[in-house]
């Protein structure tokens, strides 16, 4: 698909440049013609009124004799010829039909083509109309000259489509990589996202099917595949919710709506509605925030962010274990961190968990009903408020995530 998008680039490119030097090349050698073209009709009107002057020297400056490849010729009414030039660059019997042919036509400036060779010429008659003169030159030369300037601009021409052939597809290929990646990382997207809907849906399909086969029995009896629906059906909300987050926020339409809150309330909040959960796994989820910290941000985002990591805190540590929320003021900097004494990450795993559906261990997060998008979600919440998010990790010892948010001034 990329490839037929590169050449079409191309071909419009190619198009637009070819009518850009088509209008350039042909303007080129009309302005060429045309100046040729007046150049000579001048030569002849100067030899003309060259010989209409009484004491006119042959030899001293006449335009006809700087030019070689002009020649003229002067009648009187009956037909004798009056004046010639000295050397005549042509024979008898093409002169014959030159003349006849200048006297026949209607216009008193044209061309006349004699075999291969043209001639344009000039005639005037003498006020008094007792004599005729007929002043030619040979433009051979300047069509030659003219040839010669067409072949050359169609070789700059076709020399210039060719470049901008080459550059264009070069250009379209490097301008497609960005448009090419985003493109590929999308339809992971979707086909990961179908991936994971799909197990779900089986799930409740599989679950629907037996309670339905059992029509008899209550719906005590078969509270198991109920359950098993119902937490499935609440996978799938999620899913379907951090999918629809990601989506909006690729198409920038999931924005931050900034304003001052205090940023230690809303984290102690966070902090304690994770107390029934950590009570229930024997965790200790210990909290330590000194200072009031205002902040200006988006307070549901940032609710949000310490929930993904509280909430992953506490899935990931066993048993008995321990997680910690820290947060702090350190000069323009507020610092959040999220400890536990979990099971860690190992080193090859640490910098993929922000990707997308990335999970060290699938089974595990989905059986404590993750979806693999939490991380990539907190990741965006902290670019948005330009701050940084970084994990360190022992495995078998712990993870601590460290939030860095710079304090941007409130705009009026
Ligand atoms: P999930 O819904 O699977 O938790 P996340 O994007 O939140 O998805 O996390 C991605 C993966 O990173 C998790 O599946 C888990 O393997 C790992 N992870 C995240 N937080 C922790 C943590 N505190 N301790 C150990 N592993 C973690």
């Amino acid at each position: 698909m990329f490839k037929k998008v590169r050449l079409q680039l191309t071909l419009i490119n190619i198009a637009v440049v070819g009518v850009i030097l088509l209008i350039f090349l042909s303007g080129i050698y009309i302005l060429m013609q045309q100046n040729t073209e007046r150049q000579s009709e001048q030569l002849l009107h100067a030899i003309a009124s060259d010989l209409r002057r009484p004491q006119r020297s042959k030899n001293q400056g006449s335009p006809v004799m700087k030019s070689n490849s002009s020649f003229y010729i002067r009648y009187d009414a009956d037909g004798n010829v009056i004046d010639e030039s000295e050397v005549m660059p042509i024979i008898q019997s093409e002169l014959e039909s030159l003349i006849e042919a200048a006297m026949k036509n209607n216009h008193e400036l044209d061309i006349i083509k004699l075999g291969t060779v043209s001639y344009r010429y000039y005639r005037n008659f003498s006020p008094d109309l007792r004599s005729v003169t007929i002043v030619f030159e040979n433009i051979q030369q300047e069509r030659e000259t003219l040839i010669r300037l067409s072949t050359i601009l169609i070789i700059i021409g076709l020399g210039g489509l060719i470049i901008v052939f080459i550059s264009s597809l070069f250009l379209a290929g490097r301008a497609l990589i960005p448009i090419k990646k985003s493109w590929e990382k999308q339809q992971s997207f979707v086909a990961d996202a179908s991936h994971e809907l799909r197990s779900p849906l089986a799930v409740m399909q599989t679950s629907l099917e037996l309670v339905l086969g059992n029509k008899e029995e209550t719906v005590e009896s078969q509270s198991k595949w109920l359950e098993n629906i119902q937490a499935e059906n609440k996978r799938m909300t999620k899913l379907v919710n951090d999918l629809l987050f990601l989506a909006r926020a690729d198409s920038n339409q999931q924005t931050i709506e900034r304003a001052v809150f205090p940023m230690n309330k809303v984290i102690q909040e966070v902090v304690d509605t994770f107390g029934p959960l950590a009570t229930k796994k024997s965790i200790q989820l210990g909290v330590e925030i000194k200072d009031e910290v205002e902040y200006f941000g988006d307070e549901n985002r940032l609710k949000q962010l310490a929930v993904i990591l509280l909430d992953n805190a506490i899935k990931y540590t066993p048993v008995g274990g321990r997680t910690k929320v820290t947060l702090r003021q350190i000069d323009n900097h507020i610092e959040l961190n999220v400890m536990d004494t979990g099971e860690g990450i190992t080193n090859e795993h640490l910098d993929k968990i922000f990707d997308r559906f990335y999970r060290v261990d699938k089974a595990r997060s989905r059986d404590s009903g993750g979806t693999g998008l939490g991380l990539s979600i907190a990741n965006w919440i902290v670019k948005e408020h330009k701050g940084t998010i970084s994990v360190s990790s022992v495995p078998g010892k712990g993870s601590t995530f460290k939030v860095l948010l710079p304090k941007v001034l409130q705009k009026d």
